[in-house]
């Protein structure tokens, strides 16, 4: 598979019939899903009709827009009707929803051609995909290693080939961490850029859906047709979406790049330093200003988000009561029992931990203490963002402090994986949008992903710094061996 446009041209050209593209892609699925498992469920059936449409359209001479007849994943935790949308959980098992997403209707409008849904941890609580109750997703570049997460099996299924893009969504991480650690491109948009309707909610403040692909090209394009303003969605901004391949363009002379400076040092893994590093001088070649940046605040991130996200997500995972929606325990004597041990069967113990001490934090006597305090922190974050943003167009860092772990080696110790999102993070307590780009290889050939973030909208900045870089150079086009 090679690009949105070199598809979209061999389509138009009647050189490729959607019908071949789609079952090429779920060929793919079917040799490497043995040892990948990023799909839950593949949609071969719905996909192979809807390809045989796009080629109806074709025939008889209708012009097609660039997503028509690509083939794309879908997170787990983005509404698509009629198709099982399960968040990972064993509570929404069996939960197949009556309406579709925004974000999965504008694709359909757009004739894209979904080939399933992928992988998560579950709720989207987690940076490995380990949290799934169903199934572990492998790292494309070594199955001994995690994917990434939440969007994991988004991220891997991308980077294997499976689908030329896929869609994620991002409450602290979990696009561009994947990302970075799949290889790939992958962005968190502006809070509020992208309709969160049928999304379902992990913390809401936080949570935007983004784009994962191989190119920025693609990216951009895929952002062009999800986002936009949706009336179902009251934290939906009220702007016009530009096309963004038009940011598309290779120098980058005048342009002002700030580092920021908490981001290196202590717990950054040496083949990330020095990769990010080189990164920076190649940005600097090609015509940037580079300047250092400090964000002394952003250390904080990690305590504010896991006060701030587990008391969002203890608010929006009460509805799950085996009454409204999936799992219901049978043979309960009573209605509390019910509710009960439906939770209590339904929930795996990362999202009981995060349902326990958002209670806690919210809880009268403690709201003050916890909760109050990490909204403080939250806006001295923003704060520095805004203090760079006055002298820098974008800021750049690592994406995350290491490249993919073995599987099992943080799942017994929470604190250690929360801190692998220690660069992102913040990024969301500001609802900036920012990406990560393929940068380089660590030595033992895993990939490692820089991060550009941009001002409020700006994401025409960011696609500029990360096309001229990508451009120059060639880390886009290696491809893993599975
Ligand atoms: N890893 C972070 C968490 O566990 C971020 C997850 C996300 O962005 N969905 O909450």
């Amino acid at each position: 598979m090679a690009s949105i446009r070199e598809l979209h041209n061999q389509l138009v050209k009647k050189e490729r019939s959607a019908v071949e593209v789609t079952q090429a892609a779920l060929d793919r699925i079917q040799a490497v899903e043995p040892k990948l498992h990023s799909f839950l469920h593949v949609t071969a059936a719905q996909a192979l009709q809807q390809a045989a449409q796009v080629d109806a359209q074709i025939a008889a001479g209708e012009k097609i827009g660039l997503l028509t007849g690509i083939p794309i994943g879908v997170k787990d935790n983005i509404c698509t009707k009629g198709i099982p949308t399960t968040c990972a959980s064993r509570i929404l098992e069996n939960f197949v929803p009556p309406y579709a997403a925004t974000v999965s209707q504008k694709l359909l409008d757009a004739g894209a051609v979904m080939v399933g849904k992928t992988n998560l941890d579950e709720f989207a609580m987690g940076g490995s995909t380990e949290t799934s109750a169903f199934q572990l997703t492998t790292n494309p570049w070594d199955i001994s290693r995690v994917p990434g997460g939440s969007s994991g099996g988004s991220a891997a299924a991308v980077a294997a080939e499976e689908c030329m893009v896929s869609l994620g969504s991002d409450t602290g991480g979990s696009i561009r961490q994947p990302a970075s650690f799949c290889g790939i491109v992958g962005m968190k948009p502006t809070y509020g850029l992208v309709s969160r309707y049928g999304l379902v909610a992990f913390a809401s403040s936080l949570d935007q859906i983004g784009p994962f692909a191989r190119s920025v090209e693609d990216s951009a394009i895929l952002l062009g047709v999800i986002a936009g303003y949706d009336p179902k969605d009251s934290t939906s901004l009220k702007v016009e979406v530009p096309d963004y391949t038009q940011f598309l363009t290779p120098s980058l002379k005048g342009k002002k790049v700030g580092v920021i400076k908490e981001t290196f040092g202590d717990g950054l893994d040496p083949d990330v330093e020095k990769t990010v590093q080189q990164a920076i001088q190649q940005l600097q070649a090609l015509g940037a200003e580079i300047q250092e940046i400090s964000c002394p605040r952003f250390r904080y991130g990690i305590a504010a988000y896991y006060i701030i996200a587990p008391s969002e997500a203890s608010a929006n995972l009460a509805r799950y009561d085996g009454v409204k929606y999936g799992k219901r325990v049978e043979a309960a004597e009573t209605l509390m029992e019910m509710y009960t041990r439906t939770r209590a069967e339904g929930f795996g113990s990362e999202v009981k931990r995060r349902i326990m001490i958002g209670t806690y934090v919210l809880s009268a006597g403690y709201y003050d203490a916890y909760y109050l305090k990490a909204q403080k922190v939250r806006t001295l974050i923003k704060q520095d963002f805004e203090a760079a943003f006055a002298q820098v167009d974008v800021l750049v860092c690592p994406t995350a402090p290491t490249p993919a772990f073995k599987a099992g080696d943080k799942s017994a110790d929470p604190l250690s994986m929360y801190l692998i999102d220690l660069m992102t993070i913040p990024v969301n307590l500001a609802g900036l949008p920012a990406m990560s780009v393929p940068c380089g290889f660590s030595r033992e050939g895993l990939p490692i992903g820089l991060q550009i973030i941009g001002n409020v909208l700006r994401e025409d900045q960011i696609f500029q710094v990360a096309y001229a870089y990508e451009q120059a150079t060639d880390w886009h086009t290696r491809s893993p061996q599975i």
